[in-house]
């Protein structure tokens, strides 16, 4: 499974908000928030399942939010967040629970953010 800091090739950015497309090089990579109204960027990764993503920090998300394995290319729902002093583990259903840094980027699925 690999749900962290992976870019598909051939994304497309768009602001729900602004009701615009954000081109590859004014995304700002650290937020991955528009610069015009600071809410989340919805990626589209080309996936044949027409899936859109949102790329969280683990603060970010919330035990509702599906991940998205790169992978096997399929949603994963949660079993839970739990945040540490300096790592946070998320529960990933029919998987494992998997540790990542507060700095990883984790594909989830776009839900209104
Ligand atoms: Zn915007």
């Amino acid at each position: 499974m690999l749900i962290h800091n992976k870019l598909f090739k051939g994304e497309s950015y768009f602001c729900i908000e602004c009701q615009k497309e954000i081109l590859e090089t004014e995304v700002n990579k650290v937020t991955w928030s528009c610069e015009v109204c600071q809410k989340k960027i919805m990626i589209d990764v080309q996936d044949e399942k027409d899936v859109k993503l949102v790329r969280l920090y683990p603060k970010e998300m919330n035990e509702n939010d599906e991940v998205y394995d790169a992978r096997k290319r399929e949603l994963h729902k949660l079993k839970g967040i739990k945040l540490g002093e300096n790592e946070c583990k998320i529960g990933i259903k029919d998987y494992r629970t998997c540790t990542f840094k507060y700095t990883d980027l984790i594909n989830c699925e776009w839900n209104e953010q």
